[in-house]
């Protein structure tokens, strides 16, 4: 593949920005796709789509320039000129130079006379015709028209030293000089069906559009074939975990079940009945589940969870328990515990700050089969840890198990059955694409009796007199604030310091303090005291946002809610409304940060995790929110899985068209898809009947 040397202007320097980039060859400059595009036309085509941005551009014969101090330390150039509409004029900032008259290049440029074209903000958004400068290009110069003015123009994402001219000039010789990679894969009976123009056709007009139709079309057919691609490998990695065999069976023999649902205190809601009954499906068949339980926060999948658990150590199997934290997975232990006493059943907590010989003692009765149920973190799980035979996987997933460390555990357990548990449920659409290696469950239904937590932002004041209120009841509250300690960042408030003042503020009761860095022993007797009543405030970090249930606590004051994500807001808000009081949730916001007022809204519109979750998505994104385009797990560069529903959902249904007919993608039409998807996806996701 040509190397990006090969271009004018690039030699080993700029090579190596490219290379920053991840621009090797022209290839990859040709697939370097916009993050966005300017409409620099002097008369832009009516109803522009969504994702073209107007940008002011102005055409004229010079008609005067002057130079011009201001305080003395910045210069500025003046030009007036004449266009289509009128007069108009640009100002060039600089800062200025004993040295060298910094516009020397600018006034032998644009001379009274010439015609030109400059770009730039304008200074006032009523009259589009003052601009700040940023370009400039004489009408004259014929190269700089085919590129960067008069048309739509990309926007690329950059890096230091590189310019967006240079950019522009780069990507367009590559796409001059046009690519392999151009070549189209998609059979052509469906680009026909899915009216996608020519690939090739859509490398050129993705950066340098003749026009807003074409743009639309060549985004479009990028979005689709990306999708495409990735609903595909999902599918033959589904296909591919189904395809081994356990070489273990059940048989559901309650002599742990029945006992455990007799002790429960409390009927299943027919959710989670219906939750258990697709597990233990998935357990007794031959191949290993991979299955996603979804339930909103505090519909009871501990339950369910253990109930799977339970089968495995009836039929003599090991299970593990995945938390997201130490101080969650100390609380399981600890529910584990009351649902477990009497039963008979081994289980043993395994964190980080066990004693080396504690821990020793731990990993050899794993190793010897003497413990059926181990609970930890994610991280102490994934890390060495030998079991006599693991048979089920559980992990919490709470929100914050990315996709790549879960195919890690997944890549793992091959033969165990895996059971993830989320409490932020996404639209069907993004489960197919995000998880479409697994199957799905949902608890659609709360345990009975359960109130929703009424939510209202408040004032800082009428918080604390909300709390004392509670307290003087008997009731237990939360207090969170979003840091630590004080930092530089003056408008955010931390626990120590609110910890000391609220400690006064609430004289003769009992205020306790709990964030991530106090020794674990200390965390784990404030959690104890907090549990049993004895602390009536507690005063935390986010550390509390999940698992900890305190049927007694009424109040949940969050402050700085601005800087909390609506699925942190949505948990916190979960600790609360657990028991048979009327609860409150109250936002305290300090301040207005970026979307935060949209978050604010939406908790106190609703307390429904499915909807809130719907919101979140439309707010931020998906790729935001499920951090995929960090992970890199998927290969996306044009799409946006939440954005592009629609084109998701047309590329679930014909990949569903493509296997059906042609399970392997082996018949001649499919080969050079075949190749493609093994390009892209074969190493990154160990597909391995792609080769
Ligand atoms: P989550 O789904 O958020 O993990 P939990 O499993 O922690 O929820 O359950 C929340 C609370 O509801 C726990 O105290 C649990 O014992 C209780 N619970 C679970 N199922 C039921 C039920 N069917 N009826 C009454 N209470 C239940
Ligand atoms: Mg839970």
């Amino acid at each position: 593949m040509a190397s990006i040397q090969f271009l004018k202007g690039v030699g080993p320097k700029k090579a190596e920005l490219f290379g920053r980039l991840g621009i090797e060859t022209l290839d990859d400059l040709l697939f370097y796709f916009p993050r966005a595009w300017e409409d620099r036309r002097l008369a832009p085509e009516k109803a522009p789509p969504p994702f073209l941005e107007p940008a002011p551009v102005i055409r004229g014969k010079i008609k005067a320039v002057r130079d011009l101090y201001t305080s003395g330390r910045l210069r500025i150039f003046k030009v007036v000129v004449e266009t289509r509409y009128g007069e108009a004029e640009a100002s060039f900032f600089k800062r200025h130079s004993p040295r060298f008259d910094v516009f020397a290049l600018l006034r032998n440029d644009l001379k009274p006379g010439q015609v030109v074209w400059i770009t730039g903000t304008p200074e006032d958004p009523l009259f589009l015709s003052r601009l700040r400068a940023d370009e400039y290009y004489l009408d004259s110069d014929a190269p700089a028209l085919k590129t960067h003015v008069g048309r739509i123009v990309p926007v690329y994402p950059l890096t230091e030293g590189l310019t967006a001219r240079f950019m522009r000039e780069a990507v367009y010789q590559a796409v001059q000089a046009g690519a392999e990679a151009a070549a189209d894969f998609l059979p052509p009976a469906l680009a026909m069906r899915r009216r996608l123009i020519a690939r090739d056709l859509a490398a050129r007009a993705i950066h340098f559009p003749e026009n807003n139709f074409e743009l639309m079309q060549a985004r479009r057919r990028f979005i689709y074939e990306e999708l495409l691609l990735m609903a595909l490998a999902w599918a033959i990695k589904k296909r591919q975990t189904r395809s081994v065999r356990k070489g273990f069976t059940y048989e559901i023999k309650k002599n742990l079940l029945t006992p455990f649902r007799e002790r429960l205190g409390f009927q299943l809601t027919s959710a989670q009945a219906h939750a258990i009954n697709e597990i233990f499906a998935d357990m007794q068949a031959l191949t290993p589940m991979g299955r996603l339980l979804e339930g909103d926060v505090g519909s009871g999948k501990t339950v369910v969870a253990l109930s799977a658990m339970l089968l495995a150590a009836e039929n003599g199997g090991q299970s593990v328990f995945a938390a997201p934290t130490e101080i969650l997975a100390e609380q399981h232990f600890i529910t584990f515990g009351k649902f477990l006493g009497g039963l008979g059943v081994r289980f043993a907590l395994l964190t980080g700050r066990l004693k080396a010989a504690e821990r020793k003692k731990i990993l050899a009765d794993l190793a010897g089969g003497k413990i059926d149920i181990l609970i930890g973190t994610h991280a102490v799980i994934s890390d060495g840890v030998e079991f006599k035979n693991l048979r089920l996987v559980v992990v919490d997933e709470q929100h914050r198990f990315g996709v790549r460390q879960r195919a890690a555990l997944r890549a793992k357990g091959d033969k165990a059955d895996m059971l993830i548990m989320t409490a932020t449920p996404i639209p069907r659409t993004l489960f197919l694409a995000l998880y479409g290696d697994l199957d799905l469950s949902v608890i659609k239904e709360m345990p009975p009796g359960r109130r929703p937590v009424k939510t209202t932002e408040a004032t800082e004041d009428i918080a604390l007199l909300a709390a004392a209120d509670e307290v003087a009841k008997g009731r237990q509250v939360y207090i969170v604030y979003p840091v630590i300690e004080d930092t530089l960042a003056a408008d955010m408030k931390s626990v120590k310091v609110e910890f000391e003042r609220l400690r006064v503020y609430f004289k003769g009761r009992k205020v306790a303090m709990l964030h991530g860095r106090m020794p674990g022993e200390e965390k784990k007797l404030v959690m104890e005291d907090f549990a049993a009543g004895r602390v009536d405030v507690l005063v935390a970090t986010q550390v509390i946002e999940v698992g900890i249930d305190v049927a007694n606590a009424t109040l949940m004051v969050i402050n700085n809610a601005e800087r909390f994500g609506l699925a942190s807001l949505h948990q916190l808000r979960g600790r609360v409304g657990r028991g048979k009081w009327d609860s409150r949730c109250l936002l305290v916001a300090h301040a207005r940060a970026g979307d935060s007022a949209d978050r604010l809204r939406a908790m106190v519109q609703t307390s429904n995790g499915f909807e809130l979750s719907e919101k979140d998505i439309y707010i931020r994104g998906a790729g935001e929110i499920l951090g995929l385009r960090q992970h890199g797990d998927m290969d996306l560069n044009m799409a946006d899985m939440s954005r592009d529903k629609d084109i998701l959902d047309i590329a679930i249904e014909d990949r569903e068209a493509l296997l059906a007919a042609d399970p392997d993608l082996t018949k001649k039409e499919n080969a050079p898809l075949r190749h493609k998807l093994h390009a892209l996806y074969a190493a990154r996701w160990n597909l391995i009947d792609l080769s």
